[in-house]
């Protein structure tokens, strides 16, 4: 299916790796757990993550008594998954305003269009707002992506105030009744100081003219950027507050096991995965269904 197909890189890194090192266990011993150890580090999982990881392996296979290496995948495969389940799934009933940030270049425009395109064939309604206002060409892209998906879309000139973009969107939202405002924001982290005050303002206008709608702040990050996607995104949370995760380009990299490391690590959900550049390449994030593709 098209989650085995866009993992294929990760699959041909961490899975046959892992193949190879059930394949030829006979008994679980240390010397067992330091290899899968092994596999997950080189498969860009992180360090601690992996050594978090082995550990709970070792106590599940502990308190329920699996002596067989054969069911030793298994117990490897509900350990990957619960790692990365989250206490609350993503809810999207009810209207929803979702705040999209991230650095230039991650695929954030691209996660924009395929989110708001998901949510229409959902049969919501949706509405982009255009606040990444530093570039002409984020505003133009943008509108592409809105025409593509069939949604609406709010935009003032380039240059203009983002947080003036998200009241007019906003009142849009209201007005119109939709179920869905996807505001897109500019991603300068070289500028902290200037992006912290940027999206504290635009964070201000939601809080105070969204009513009874919900509040999400996603981040798009790289996911061929491995363990760096990590560090940028708490480069982020600490200028604004974050809910959840899209990882892009999970198709062209050997390093999807960053995903493992994620939660950990910014104990943030994964909440959709983007493993292509169509329209219909962004998934909701489902961690059984990833931890049974890649093991
Ligand atoms: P932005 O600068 O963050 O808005 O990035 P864009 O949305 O313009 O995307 C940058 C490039 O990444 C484009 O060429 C996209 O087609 C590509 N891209 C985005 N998401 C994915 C993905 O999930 N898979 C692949 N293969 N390419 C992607």
């Amino acid at each position: 299916d098209k989650l085995k197909e866009g993992l294929a890189k990760t699959r041909d890194s961490l899975t046959d790796k892992f193949n190879e090192v059930f394949g030829l266990a006979v008994t679980i011993d240390d010397d067992l757990y330091d290899e899968l150890e092994e596999v997950l580090i080189t498969s860009d999982v992180g360090y601690e993550t992996s050594v978090d990881i082995i550990e709970r392996l070792k106590k599940k296979v502990r308190t329920e008594h699996i002596s067989d290496v054969a069911l030793l995948k298994d117990a490897m495969r509900d350990v990957l998954a619960e790692y990365m389940e989250s206490e609350e799934p993503f809810d999207t009933t009810g209207p929803m305003v979702i705040l999209v940030i991230g650095v230039n270049g991650v695929g954030k425009t691209t996660s924009i269009g395929k989110l708001a395109h998901k949510y229409r064939a959902d049969g919501k309604k949706v509405i982009l707002a255009a606040a990444d206002t530093f570039r002409a060409a984020a505003i133009d892209q943008l509108e592409i992506w809105a025409k593509r998906a069939g949604v609406e879309i709010v935009k003032h000139q380039e240059g203009s105030d983002p947080a003036a973009v998200v009241f007019d969107a906003v009142q849009a939202f209201k007005a119109r009744k939709a179920d869905v405002l996807i505001c897109d924001t500019a991603g300068r982290l070289h500028n902290k100081k200037n992006l912290m005050n940027e999206l504290e303002k635009i964070n201000r206008v939601i809080d105070r003219e969204i009513g009874d709608a919900r509040k999400y702040s996603m981040i798009v990050l790289d996911g061929t950027t491995g363990q760096n996607a990590i560090v940028q995104a708490r480069e982020f949370k600490s200028v604004t507050n974050l809910d959840g995760i899209i990882l892009t380009k999970l198709d062209g990299t050997a390093k999807g096991g960053v995903v493992f490391s994620i939660k950990q690590t910014l104990d943030l959900p994964v909440l959709y995965i983007g493993v292509g550049e169509g329209i219909d390449d962004l998934q909701e994030f489902d961690p059984k269904a990833f931890a049974q593709v890649v093991i």
